[in-house]
């Protein structure tokens, strides 16, 4: 069970929580002009990161907001949480 803590309520369980998968990935500006192995390419392709790994998750049984999450896929550590549209911030390591 992870301790996950929302930039706005404080750290929660992770049953408050949902997964949004990758962060980071930014939509194409013109999808129009992409072939369709490109835009396939956008819509599915993740990586599959073993270590530290920035993902997105939802506060769905708070305050409902979107923020992102740098943990190690390994070891379930938890390194930083900072809201959507702010830089993670520096390894502590
Ligand atoms: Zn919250």
């Amino acid at each position: 069970m992870l301790l996950i803590e929302c930039p706005w309520c404080g750290p929660r369980d992770q049953t408050e929580f949902s997964y949004g998968g990758e962060a980071h990935i930014v939509r194409p500006v013109r999808p129009d002009t992409l072939s369709d192995a490109e835009w396939a390419d956008y819509l599915f392709m993740r990586t599959n990161t073993q270590g530290r790994f920035r993902e997105q998750w939802c506060h769905v049984h708070g305050c409902r907001r979107w923020f992102n999450v740098e943990r190690d896929t390994v070891s379930y550590r938890i390194d930083s949480v900072y809201k959507v549209g702010e830089m993670p911030p520096e390894p502590k390591e």
